[in-house]
């Protein structure tokens, strides 16, 4: 999620900050926020979700002659161009 989207949230305040764990990289802390069922439904509505590519990953890659493929390092899921357009474009 965005800094934006996040911002429209708390401005619907339906978003509280619930407490803070350790980040997963570094030594700072970060929010653990709590949504509510309303915004949980607001945000199937407003935020997009991303494209999947035909493997059911995301981010489109290019390989060159190879063609596309995902972002996910362990696939080897290869498809084309327009695929991968379609992808982008959501
Ligand atoms: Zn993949």
């Amino acid at each position: 999620m965005d800094d934006r989207t996040h911002g429209k949230l708390r401005n619907h305040s339906g978003v509280r900050k619930v407490g803070e764990q350790p980040e997963d990289c570094g030594d700072g802390y970060v929010g653990v926020w709590k949504v509510t069922e309303a915004v949980d439904n607001w945000i199937d509505q407003h935020v997009p979700k991303p494209s999947l590519t035909p493997c059911g990953h995301t981010g489109v890659v290019n390989l060159g002659e190879e063609g596309y493929t995902c972002q996910n390092d362990d696939c080897d899921e290869r498809f084309d161009r327009e695929t991968a357009l379609e992808v982008l474009r959501g």
